[in-house]
């Protein structure tokens, strides 16, 4: 209560005392030298059930600070506070630091300690980052950016559903929440929900749990525009999938406007039943492949730029071209480089981008495993024969030995899927595709397969 009322008043000055002592609680374990050129420079904005904000001056530095420090900094304010608690860190918007709840899109949920109703089936937030106007076109993504505009434009008409598919990192989820961006600017009462398959089966399951099924329906139908991400990621289950059918149907059929996106096509989604995967097909399907060398470079300007950081068009070049294919990576690897500069407080050269590239070159270089290699190493690991590894035999041994030899050739080899397939006795694309997928479950579930393979993987490698 008290520090609600003087939040009111001046909500970084009461919070000041507070994050000087973590600061000075932290000092002996980063030194001055750390906290003075990271942490100095980050302002407390909030602090409410227990959560202390913190701006900070660029996306950079609040994701060093974030992988850095933020587990110290969380166990040195619950220290001084005396209570559970916790460290966010957000970036200063134009100088000025927003606040906790402020800072998300229109489309945020209620942020409320005990969920209220709604809030229960409440979608997620938009990033403020992905709109049009940051979204670099290139021929990778042209036809997908051109379809989301026209979307955008005129909701509910032609191109419904619009289902986006493309590999990890591509901008699937930009485009999707740029359509969203685009039609909140022009009309902020659009209930424009952004959910991931994961979100919408874990409200499905909440609802039933809770009895809140009807809820859980006036939720989802009272929707103006739909965008659906990852919906490989629904759950395998017979009623969420129906649910999602339903959900699906009421909203199509209502002419609203649906926007869905997947790592894969729908023919792919060995999840979906053909009166879905119909549907879908009848709508406009666009891929978003990896992004050209003149692409990749617009971005990283764009971004450099952002960032507010010059870099020489040489370093552009050079990280355009060690990080290929994947949008995310080459941003994660431009941010490390700033950060890197900034720590080190030199200039970025070419030097400096060379040994803050380092690690993508060792991650990018083609590794290339043969398949006869990967297949002898899996064998006499899980003690398979060879002839079994390629067999269409299902016990279950022979299963996990042949999806687990897939997925470390799909890893450590340029080998297509299809390719990956002919290895193990004419196997289709998508039977690969699941073998592979299957074997990441696996591994998410029990973590001394996980090791093992990862055993296996670095043996391959080399390293
Ligand atoms: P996906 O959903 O396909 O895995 P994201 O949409 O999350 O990929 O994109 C990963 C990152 O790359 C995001 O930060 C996004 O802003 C950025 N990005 C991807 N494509 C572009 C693009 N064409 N222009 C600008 N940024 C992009
Ligand atoms: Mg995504």
């Amino acid at each position: 209560m008290v520090d609600q009322l003087r939040l009111e008043i001046d909500e970084t000055e009461a919070l000041k005392p507070l994050w000087n002592q973590v600061l000075q609680a932290v000092t002996g374990s980063l030194g001055e030298e750390v906290v003075g050129s990271w942490l100095r420079e980050v302002r407390p904005t909030a602090l409410q059930g227990g959560r202390l904000t913190l701006a900070a001056e660029s996306t950079a530095t609040r994701q060093w600070i974030e992988r850095k420090y933020q587990r110290l900094l969380a166990r040195a304010l619950t220290e001084i506070r005396g209570e559970e608690s916790d460290v966010e860190v957000v970036v200063r918007k134009n100088g000025r630091a927003p606040r906790a709840e402020g800072r998300e899109g229109p489309a945020r949920p209620a942020a409320a300690a005990r969920p209220t109703v709604s809030a229960l089936f409440a979608p997620l937030p938009l990033n403020d980052r992905y709109t049009f106007e940051n979204y670099v076109v290139g021929q990778s993504n042209r036809f997908a950016h051109a379809a989301a505009v026209a979307v955008a434009d005129r909701p509910g008409r032609e191109y419904n559903p619009l289902f986006v598919y493309g590999g990890v990192g591509l901008g699937k989820t930009h485009l999707l929440q740029a359509v969203g961006h685009a039609l909140l600017g022009k009309n902020p009462r659009a209930r424009v929900a952004y959910v991931s398959g994961e979100n919408f089966t874990s409200h499905f399951v909440t609802s039933l749990r809770e009895r809140r099924e009807e809820e859980f329906r006036r939720a989802y139908r009272s929707i103006d525009i739909w965008l659906v991400d990852d919906i490989q990621f629904i759950a395998d289950k017979t009623s969420t999938k129906e649910e999602f059918f339903h959900t699906f149907n009421e909203l199509y059929l209502t002419n609203k406007q649906i926007v869905l996106a997947s790592d894969r096509p729908p023919r792919e989604l060995r999840l979906m039943e053909d009166r879905l995967r119909s549907r879908l097909e009848s709508g406009l399907m666009v891929e978003i492949g990896p992004p050209d060398l003149e692409t990749r470079m617009a971005i990283l300007q764009k971004r450099a730029l952002d960032e507010g950081v010059e870099l020489p068009s040489e370093v552009l070049y050079q990280i355009a071209q060690t990080v290929t294919d994947n949008v995310r990576a080459l941003e994660a690897s431009l941010v490390r480089m700033v950060a890197m500069a900034s720590l080190t407080r030199s200039p970025i050269t070419a030097e400096l981008a060379g040994s803050a590239l380092a690690a993508f070159v060792r991650e990018a270089r083609r590794v290339n495993v043969s398949a006869l290699a990967v297949q002898k190493a899996v064998c006499e690991h899980f003690q398979v024969t060879p002839e079994d590894l390629v067999s269409a035999r299902r016990d279950r041994p022979i299963c996990l030995a042949r999806q687990t030899a897939m997925y470390l050739l799909r890893e450590l080899s340029p080998l297509s899927l299809t390719e990956i397939g002919q290895h193990f006795g004419g196997k289709t694309h998508s039977t690969v595709l699941y073998s592979c997928d299957k074997l990441e479950r696996h591994m998410r579930e029990d973590p001394s397969l996980a090791s093992e393979v990862r055993g296996l993987r670095s043996e391959l490698s080399g390293g």
